[in-house]
């Protein structure tokens, strides 16, 4: 059998070329009205892709809520705090809305040809060819852009951290830490925070001094450096450091690192993918999730870090577990394995994954009503179900769509569901179920 290896060179799409875009007329700053037919909580791709599945549904009474000064404005800050130049999703995954002919990225990309390098236009070329492909950030940004300009998302957007989501009978109050909104409908796109060290590494709290989470800005230079975790995101921490002339250790948990084109199996991208996981009930859905959500790197990081191993420039510590994490004053950072060898940097960078946020800590707990880390949410409207007028869309609705919920595609099919709900249910009074969809797949609460 031949196995195709992307290369290593497709890692490294230049950022920060002016993309000719529609005129925006910037975020919106005219008074929050009292009262509104929508709020998305979260204007990262999630959100986006809501508002312009909204836009299409003639739906214009809504209010885009971030804490972030622009739309999308976290999701790319995570992504050039780590220097990631391209996607791990393909070109076919764009927030762009499901069902409705917009210009997709791929017609985006080939729009700007003159501006794509030799390598990026390869890659397009493989998408049109149908074949797997990498999108440079820079195109995929300046997509977003196109997207917002073209669906009014800016006007809509108000930079404002949302505290507390409290539903009602007719209407659900959003307060945020300057103003209070009541909407017909909210939509929760809050995404996902960095998941916290056990507390056994420190004891609890913030880190040691020269330990740091991935998504935290830290001072470049060490001589050494430990990155624990083995996701993607670590293989960045990694390829900095190595870029820089630092010595790497890497932590892996699992026996051997894993490199594979996605981050989950390709068939939840699909349609026979998420009705395989609706099928099911929730023990066997958990098991899917914890199954097919374990991280891996893409193929193109394999033969640069093998180079850097022979080499001596890297130690991945495979198989291994931390134990305790700890800084000796003024010196270096120490973590301690499982088996009790002590792997010693002039930092520690956690990169341990992500924890989707479900609505605890806005929504009433009851309405949350957790189970195993989950919200419970209808599968087919992917509104709560203990609080219908809320909705979730992004990581939230993994357990109703399986592992590719929180991907750029995920929010697309969560999307389409959402917004009909919410179009419904302001055309009709009332927080409706989508006419038309079939019943709940499974009985599985
Ligand atoms: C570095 C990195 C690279 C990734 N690359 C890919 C990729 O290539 N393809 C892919 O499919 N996925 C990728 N992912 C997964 C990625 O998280 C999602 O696809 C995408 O960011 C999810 O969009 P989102 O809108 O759900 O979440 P986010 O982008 O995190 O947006 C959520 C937004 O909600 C806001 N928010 C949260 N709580 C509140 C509150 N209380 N009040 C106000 N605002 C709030 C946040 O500020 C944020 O802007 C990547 C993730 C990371 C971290």
């Amino acid at each position: 059998m031949i196995t195709f290896v992307p290369e290593p060179h497709l890692l490294d799409s230049p950022r920060g070329r002016h993309w000719p875009h529609l005129p925006v007329p910037g975020v919106g700053t005219a008074p929050v009205p009292a009262a509104v037919d929508a709020v998305i909580v979260g204007g990262g791709p999630a959100g986006l892709a809501v508002a312009s599945a909204l836009w299409h549904h003639g739906v214009e009474d809504v209010l885009v809520l971030d804490s972030a000064d622009q739309p999308c404005g976290r999701f790319f800050a995570r992504i050039d705090l780590l220097r990631q130049r391209i996607l791990r999703s393909p070109y076919e995954h764009h927030p762009g809305v499901e069902g409705y002919r917009d210009c997709e990225l791929l017609d985006f990309a080939r729009l700007h040809w003159s501006l794509l390098t030799p390598v990026e236009r390869r890659e397009v070329r493989m998408a049109q060819a149908g074949h797997r492909s990498v999108v440079p950030v820079d195109v995929f940004e300046a997509y977003c852009r196109h997207i917002i300009a073209g669906h009014h998302v800016d006007e809509r957007y108000r930079r404002a951290t949302v505290r507390e989501v409290r539903p009602a009978a007719d209407a659900v109050t959003v307060r945020t830490d300057t103003f209070a909104v009541d909407a017909r409908f909210v939509v929760l796109c809050t995404g996902e925070e960095r998941r916290l060290a056990p507390r056994e590494w420190w004891g609890g709290g913030a880190p040691p001094p020269r330990v740091g989470y991935w998504d935290e800005p830290a001072a470049a230079g060490a001589g050494q450096l430990v990155v624990v975790g083995a996701g993607l995101t670590a293989a960045h921490l990694v390829t900095n450091a190595l870029a820089e002339g630092t010595r790497v250790h890497w932590v892996v948990r699992e026996d051997v690192e894993r490199y594979q084109c996605a981050d989950v199996n390709s068939s939840f991208f699909r349609p026979e993918g998420r009705a395989r996981f609706g099928r099911v009930k929730w023990d066997d859905r958990l098991e899917l999730m914890n199954r097919f959500r374990r991280a891996s790197v893409m193929f193109e990081f394999r033969p640069r870090f093998q180079q850097a191993e022979a080499a001596g420039r890297l130690v991945v510590h495979r198989g291994r577990t931390v134990e305790r994490v700890h800084d000796v004053p003024g010196d270096s950072a120490v973590v301690r394995l499982g088996d009790g060898e002590q792997v010693i940097g002039d930092r520690v960078a956690l990169a341990i994954g992500t924890a989707p946020s479900i609505g605890e800590g806005l929504l009433p707990e009851a309405a949350v009503a957790a189970r195993d880390g989950w919200p419970d949410l209808d599968d087919r409207t992917l509104a709560y179900r203990r609080a219908p007028r809320v909705f979730a869309v992004g990581a939230a609705a993994g357990m109703a769509l399986g592992p590719a919920a929180r991907n750029i595609d995920g929010h697309r099919v969560a999307t389409a569901r959402v917004a009909a709900a919410v179009a419904a249910g302001l055309r009709d009074g009332c927080a409706a179920p989508i006419p038309g969809l079939p019943d709940q797949v499974a009985a599985h609460v």
